[in-house]
C-alpha cells in the first residue's frame, strides 16, 4: 500500500465516472491502495443523477405528469449499485431503506412543486443535493462492505459557506475549523471518512449547494482544512486535456499543468474542474491530480504551483457558450469620468457576475459578457442606472446581443512571446471565423475572444491547430503515489 509523507491524501469520485456498480466497486479499489488514516473520499452524485433530479423538479413546475420511468430509473440506478456493493444483508436493508426514504422525500417535494409552480433555489438545492447524499450513502456501504473501517460524514456539519442557495461561497476560516474537528479524530482512529460532495451549510445551518460541479471544491476544502499532500480527482477523462475532448477529437492530456493556468481554463468553461476549485489551496502547494478513473497507474495531470517545463506558449483552448454581450454606446461617454464604474457597480447592486470586458480606446463604448439568461437583468439596470444619460442622449442605447461564445487561449508561455495573437486570428480568419470582441489580460496568460455560438467549436478546433496542441499536449509523469513510494523506498504499489 502506497504510504506518503503526513497529511492525507483526499480522492474525488466524479459523477461521471460513478456509472454503476462496476463502478462503485473500481473505486472501492482505488481507495483500497491507500492507507486508512490518510485518506479522504468525497463522491458526486452518480453519472446523470444530478441532471435527472433537477429535470424532475423543472417538469414538476411546469405541472407536467411525474415522470415515473426517470423516477424508477434512479431507484434502478442506486438500488442496483447497493446490491452487487454491499453483500453483508444487514447493511444491503438498511442502504436500501435510506434509498426509499430519499426517493418518498423527492416525491413529495415533486407534488408541493406541482402545487406552487415556483422553484426557488433553496428547493433546487434540496432536490439535488439527494444526488451525492445517496452516492456517498452507497460508496461508505460499498467501503464497508469491503472491510474498511469508514465513516459518512455529513457535509453540512463540515462545509461552511455564505448561504447563497444555487451557488455558494465557501467560508474557508469555519471549514478549517470544522473539517478538523470532524475529520481528524476519524484519520487518527484509522477511518476513511466519506463526504458528500457539492453540499453545505448556511450560517443558519441551511442545506446549501456550492454550484454545478462543486464536488471538485468540496475535494480542495477538506484538502486546505487538513493540510492535504494532495488531492486527487478522479474524473472520465486522461487527464486536464489540450481541449474538451467532446470539441477537439484530437485533443491530449496535459501531464503538467500551473495552477493558473488550470483556474483561468475552468473559468472559461473547462468543465473538467470547478471554477472556483483552486481558490482554497492557493499557494499551499497541495497538488491536484486530474486522473482517469478507467486507469489508475496512469499519470493524469499535475495542477500545481510549479512551473511547467515546455516551450509552447499555448497549453490549451476553452470555449463557454450561452453568453450575451451588453454593450453601452454613446458619443457622450468620451472623457467622463465614472461610465465605468457606474456600469460595474449596477451589475454589482444587481447581483450580476461579469464574464468578459473590453472597452476602446474612444472611450465611445464599454462592452461586457454575462451568460444569456442574466442579460435582460443587466440591460434593465443599466437603462435605470443612466436615466439621465440617455434622456440627454450622452448614451445611445444599450445594446444586448445573444448567442455568443468566449473561448480562452490560455498558457503562461504566452507572457513576452511574439506574434501568439497573431496567430490566434490568424487561424480564426483563415476558419473564415468573425470575431466580435476581444480581451486580453495584462498578464497576458489568456486571450480571450467572443464569437458566435455556432462558430465555438470549429473556432477551438483552428486555434488548438495552429498551436500544434494534440502533438504538444502529450507526456509522461509518474503517478503521484509512485513518487511518494520511490522517495520513501517503500514497497511495490497496488
Ligand atoms: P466529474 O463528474 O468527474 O467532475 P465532469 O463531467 O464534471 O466530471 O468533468 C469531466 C468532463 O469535462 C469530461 O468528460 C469532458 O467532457 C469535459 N471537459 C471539458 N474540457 C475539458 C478539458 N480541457 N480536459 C478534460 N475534460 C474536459
Ligand atoms: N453532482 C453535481 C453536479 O452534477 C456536483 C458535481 O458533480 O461535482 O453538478
Ligand atoms: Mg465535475
Amino acid at each position: 500500500m502506497p504510504r506518503t509523507r503526513g497529511g492525507p491524501q483526499v480522492h474525488k469520485f466524479g459523477g461521471a465516472s460513478l456509472a454503476d456498480a462496476g463502478a462503485v466497486r473500481h473505486a472501492v479499489q482505488i481507495v483500497s491502495r491507500f492507507p486508512a488514516g490518510e485518506t479522504v473520499v468525497v463522491v458526486s452524485a452518480m453519472a446523470g443523477v444530478t441532471d435527472r433530479l433537477l429535470e424532475l423538479a423543472r417538469r414538476a413546475v411546469r405541472g407536467e405528469p411525474m415522470d415515473e420511468a426517470s423516477l424508477a430509473a434512479l431507484r434502478r440506478q442506486h438500488a442496483e449499485a447497493i446490491r452487487l456493493t454491499a453483500r453483508n444483508a444487514e447493511t444491503r436493508r438498511a442502504l436500501v431503506a435510506a434509498l426509499d426514504e430519499s426517493l418518498d422525500e423527492l416525491r413529495a417535494l415533486l407534488a408541493g412543486l406541482r402545487v406552487v409552480h415556483e422553484l426557488t433555489a433553496r428547493t433546487s438545492d434540496h432536490v439535488a443535493a439527494r444526488g451525492e447524499r445517496l452516492s456517498a450513502l452507497l460508496m461508505a456501504g460499498a467501503l464497508a462492505d469491503a472491510g474498511r473501517k469508514v465513516r459518512l460524514v455529513d457535509a453540512l456539519k463540515v462545509i461552511a459557506t455564505d448561504g447563497t442557495f444555487g451557488n455558494a461561497a465557501p467560508d474557508f476560516a469555519a471549514t478549517d475549523r470544522r473539517a478538523r474537528a470532524v475529520l481528524a479524530p476519524l484519520l487518527a482512529k484509522g477511518i476513511v471518512p466519506v463526504v458528500p460532495g457539492f453540499i453545505g451549510a448556511s450560517k443558519q445551518a441551511e442545506l446549501v449547494t456550492l454550484g454545478r460541479g462543486g464536488s471538485d471544491l468540496t475535494a480542495t476544502l477538506l484538502a486546505r482544512a487538513l493540510g492535504a499532500t494532495a488531492v486527487h480527482l478522479w474524473k472520465d477523462v486522461p487527464g486536464f486535456l489540450t481541449s474538451d475532448p467532446r470539441v477537439v477529437a484530437d485533443a491530449r492530456v496535459i501531464p503538467q499543468l500551473h495552477s493558473r493556468e488550470a483556474a483561468e481554463l475552468a473559468y472559461y468553461g473547462a468543465k473538467v474542474l470547478h471554477p472556483r476549485s483552486l481558490i482554497p489551496i492557493k499557494r499551499r502547494s497541495i497538488p491536484v491530480y486530474v486522473r482517469p478513473f478507467a486507469d489508475p497507474q496512469a499519470t493524469g495531470t499535475e495542477v500545481s504551483e510549479r512551473r511547467p517545463r515546455t516551450r509552447s506558449p499555448v497549453r490549451a483552448v476553452s470555449g463557454i457558450s450561452g453568453q450575451a454581450l451588453v454593450t453601452v454606446t454613446g458619443n457622450g461617454m468620451i472623457g467622463v469620468p465614472g461610465i465605468a464604474a457606474r456600469t460595474f457597480e449596477a451589475m454589482h447592486q444587481a447581483g450580476l457576475s461579469v464574464t468578459f470586458i473590453t472597452q476602446s480606446s474612444s472611450e465611445h463604448s464599454i462592452t461586457f459578457g454575462v451568460p444569456v439568461r442574466d442579460a435582460d437583468a443587466a440591460r434593465v439596470a443599466l437603462e435605470r442606472e443612466f436615466h439621465d444619460e440617455i434622456a440627454r442622449q450622452d448614451i445611445d442605447r444599450v445594446e444586448v446581443r445573444r448567442g455568443m461564445a468566449t473561448v480562452a487561449v490560455v498558457g503562461l508561455g504566452m507572457a513576452g512571446a511574439r506574434g501568439v495573437a497573431a496567430r490566434v486570428f490568424g487561424a480564426l480568419a483563415h476558419a473564415g471565423i468573425n470575431i466580435i470582441a476581444i480581451a486580453q489580460g495584462s498578464s497576458e496568460l489568456n486571450i480571450s475572444f467572443v464569437i458566435e455560438e455556432s462558430d465555438a467549436a470549429e473556432a477551438q478546433r483552428a486555434v488548438h491547430e495552429a498551436f500544434q496542441l494534440a502533438k504538444i499536449g502529450g507526456g509522461a509523469v509518474n503517478p503521484p503515489e509512485r513518487v511518494a513510494v520511490v522517495l520513501l523506498g517503500f514497497g511495490q504499489v497496488g
